[in-house]
């Protein structure tokens, strides 16, 4: 564990654990204030975020943002990262060893940020930080408490793109996040 950002930066910048290193164009460490109260978390790179090296900067992140923007989240009230920094080649589903390999740079970020609240975007993130046997139709939008944490699952904005009608309940699930965070005093 890293106790500075520059550090953690480095080593996650010339990582070679797994062949995504091979693939990468950028290591795709997160984005937003690191001093931030809230952390979403999201699966891994695609394209847009390999070429920019920086995370939900494609299509399901423009969607993000208009839901955030939409719910009036300050753009400094949170920060994105991802199960895995480098994208899996195609867009498929990281591996578990691939994910394993990852995770511990993950948690350093958690470490460094000390968020009040985790938001899982979507079933990858939902399986590394909740429960590998957990299914994000049946818990997404319950609040779980671990470690001092409040995590929040949820559906991940390119499961949206696919499907209108998990907008209504994502929608619901960030009315939820604003309303913790009102109720923690960080909003
Ligand atoms: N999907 C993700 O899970 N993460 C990104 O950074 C972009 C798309």
């Amino acid at each position: 564990m890293y106790d500075n950002w520059k550090s953690l930066n480095d080593e996650c910048t010339g990582c070679r654990k797994c062949d995504l290193s091979q693939t990468r164009t950028n290591v795709v460490i997160g984005r937003g204030n690191t001093d931030a109260k809230v952390i979403l978390i999201g699966e891994g790179p695609g394209e847009q975020e390999d070429m920019s090296g920086k995370p939900f900067v494609g299509a399901a992140g423009q969607l993000l943002d208009v839901l955030l923007e939409a719910l009036m989240f300050k753009p400094d009230s949170y920060y994105i990262a991802n199960i895995v920094k480098c994208r899996p080649p195609k867009n498929r589903v990281p591996s578990d060893a691939e994910a394993e390999e990852c995770l511990p740079y993950l948690r350093n970020q958690v470490m460094l940020i000390k968020p009040k609240i985790i938001v899982c975007l979507g079933a990858v993130a939902t399986k590394y930080i909740i429960d590998k046997d957990a299914k994000i139709t049946r818990i997404r939008g319950n609040w779980i408490e671990r470690n001092k944490f409040a995590i929040l699952p949820t559906f991940h904005p390119a499961a949206l793109l696919r499907d209108e009608s998990k907008k209504e309940p994502m929608w619901n699930d960030f009315v939820m996040l604003r309303d913790k965070m009102k109720e923690v005093g960080i909003w």
